[in-house]
């Protein structure tokens, strides 16, 4: 099949990579649909992930073709990332999430979704509601780790929120907070993607203020040292960014101001596919590319790139 492949130091494109089997917790066989590029995508090529090589991508919307669970069938799914081990603590505890043993498709001991088929845990399954439409869910992770702040940071209306970044998280980040009639700030680098915040937020490409919230979604490791800054004394700064290399932050101001710190990664899905299909977040256009042409797809400036099969 093809499949777009991270060999430990690039990516290659190839047309005989083997179909995968079903087996252990992988009981369900997926045809890819669409799958989409991420930040974490390109940070994986720059090293993010030393030990990881193999199929790369953990964003798509695919088609259930065979599963242990016979009602997915024919259906179109979405996938929670994490699988995990099912026995260890954090297992046990109810941190899956964090197993020690966990399998992340496109970054750790599993391939991803650049590829024709993908093998999966069928437990992590959602199944997209008919009446959205593929491009639209494609959008449903990003979506699910916008919703995983309001799960752990308690931001009332009244209280302004930044938002570090104009990217597609921070676009999804923005109108999660904002739909709860919390004022929202973006601060991002490019004016042309600042528009498209408008309707939700104010925004600007010079950071200054103070807020209780601020969250840095800016894929970089740059913007933290403002990020910081911008934070009052005893407010919180979420931190959704994963990248590549550290940043360097003078860590007394966060002692000193006693400033909380969060991180934060993967969302729920069913509130996601709620949103999406009731119409409550704005989702860009996905500009869909052939895996061949996977080159076009990282470089591509739109606002959301991906692969059509
Ligand atoms: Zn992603
Ligand atoms: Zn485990």
């Amino acid at each position: 099949m093809k499949a777009l492949i991270y060999d430990g130091s690039k990516a290659v494109y190839r047309e005989d990579y083997p179909m995968p089997a079903l087996g252990g917790r992988e009981r369900s066989l997926i045809k890819i649909l669409m799958s989409a590029v991420c930040n974490t995508d390109k940070e994986v090529i720059k090293g993010y992930k030393d030990d990881f090589s193999g199929v790369m991508g953990h964003e798509f919307v695919g088609m259930v073709q065979e599963s242990d669970d016979k009602k997915l069938i024919g259906r179109r799914v979405v996938a929670e990332l994490n699988s995990g081990c099912g026995e260890c603590l954090y297992c046990r505890t109810g941190r899956m999430h964090h197993c020690t043993d966990r399998k992340v498709p496109g970054m750790s001991n599993k391939d991803g979704c650049f590829a024709e088929y993908m093998s999966y845990d069928t437990s992590l399954l959602h199944v997209v509601p008919d009446e959205i439409p593929t491009e639209k869910a494609i959008f449903c992770e990003p979506l699910a780790a916008a919703l995983e702040i309001s799960e752990l940071v308690h931001m009332p209306p009244s209280q302004k929120v930044a938002v570090m970044g104009d990217g597609r998280l921070a676009y999804m980040i923005a109108q999660v907070v904002a739909a709860n009639g919390t004022p929202v700030k973006v601060f991002g680098l490019s004016e042309k993607k600042l528009k498209s915040f408008a309707d939700f937020a104010e925004t600007s490409t010079t950071p200054s203020g103070d807020f209780e919230t601020v969250i840095d979604a800016t894929g970089s490791p740059l913007a933290l040292a403002t990020s910081i800054s911008l934070t009052r004394s005893k407010g919180t700064l979420v931190l959704k960014s994963s990248y590549a290399g550290n940043a360097e932050v003078n860590m007394s101001e966060i002692v000193v101001r006693e400033i909380r710190i969060v991180g934060s990664r993967c969302g729920p899905f069913e509130p996601a596919l709620n949103l999406i299909r009731r119409g409550l977040v704005k989702l860009p256009d996905i500009e869909l590319h052939g895996l061949k042409d996977y080159e076009a797809a990282f470089t591509s400036d739109a606002f959301k790139a991906g692969f059509t099969f």
